[in-house]
């Protein structure tokens, strides 16, 4: 699978500002924040249709990507079971939940993260 930049913006006001190198939105978040819940060991949704689309994408994600969703739902505070810590990229990118495809480059939490980690 293509490893991709964890995020693109091309709409983004500060278009100096790019997520790689950085990685500090996804180093405390534990397991990847899909809209959904575990039922007998499943996901599902939660209701809405960002849950849906969520619901879909994990299903669609490679089966050891969604091990590591379930097995590091109760992490938190940890780097992001789907991240990769090295590099500073989300492994399976093109199948990343729908927070994380809403996250603002350059928005107040981004900024505030950035400066947590100190990454100018
Ligand atoms: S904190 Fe901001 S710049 Fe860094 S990866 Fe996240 S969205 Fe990109
Ligand atoms: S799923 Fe990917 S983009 Fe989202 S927090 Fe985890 S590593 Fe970051």
């Amino acid at each position: 699978m293509r490893r991709a930049s964890r995020r693109e913006n091309p709409m983004s006001d500060t278009p100096t500002l790019r997520c790689d190198g950085c990685s500090a939105c996804c180093l405390h978040v534990g397991s990847p924040p899909f809209l959904l819940d575990l039922k007998n060991g499943s996901p599902v949704e939660i209701g809405g249709e960002d849950s849906r689309a969520d619901h879909q994408r994990l299903l669609a994600a490679p089966p050891e990507a969604r091990a590591a969703y379930i097995a590091s739902l109760e992490t938190n505070d940890l780097p992001c079971a789907w991240l990769d810590v090295d590099d500073k990229r989300c492994r399976y990118y093109n199948f990343r939940p729908d927070i994380c495809r809403q996250f603002e480059i350059g928005g107040k939490w981004c900024s505030q993260l950035r400066g947590l980690h100190q990454i100018g």
